[in-house]
């Protein structure tokens, strides 16, 4: 078949740095943020989104965002 193949890539981020375009596609580099359309994937209904998929909108790729706590606000949070 064709010789497009999808390209698979985990990206561990801020949610600052997101939106301020500082990811990066690891497959090609290119800046990635919230205009690349992402979907977020939440755990529980009134937990903010801390995962993401997304396709890069210069190589394609399949990139599954992970976003790590930098807002310092540190909240009470069963874990369980
Ligand atoms: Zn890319």
């Amino acid at each position: 078949m064709g010789r497009k193949r999808a390209q698979f890539a985990d990206v561990t981020t801020s949610r600052g740095a997101f939106e301020r375009l500082e990811t990066r596609c690891p497959n090609c580099k290119r800046p990635i943020g919230p205009q690349d359309a992402p979907t977020f994937v939440r755990s529980f209904a009134d937990a903010p989104a801390n995962l993401a998929t997304m396709r890069c909108g210069r190589c394609r790729a399949m990139l599954t965002i992970r976003f790590e706590d930098d807002s310092g606000s540190t909240q009470a949070r069963e874990v369980g």
